[in-house]
């Protein structure tokens, strides 16, 4: 899974898990709570593995965003695909 995909899934998976909190939340439901708690930690889980550097492997920090460079090689992310 490339930085790009596992960036949006990570957001997609926080976006759920909060739905879910609310849900549970409205409707007193422990079981949605802990369904919504495993989406939102699997999807940060994902990204910790997959969000990182194409080419030096350095962990992209998502939060805020994906940086247009990488922080650690500083090279550009769409270049640095390319030279794998
Ligand atoms: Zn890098």
């Amino acid at each position: 899974m490339d930085y790009r995909k596992s960036w949006r899934l990570e957001r997609l998976c926080i976006f759920i898990g909060g739905i879910l909190a609310v849900t549970a939340a409205l409707f007193h439901a422990a079981l949605f709570l802990c369904a919504g708690s495993m989406v939102t930690v699997a999807g940060v889980l994902q990204s910790v593995v997959f969000c990182r550097c194409p080419a030096c492997r350095a962990f992209l920090d998502p939060r805020g965003g994906l940086p247009n460079y990488c922080p650690d090689c500083g090279k550009p992310l769409a270049d640095a695909k390319s030279e794998k």
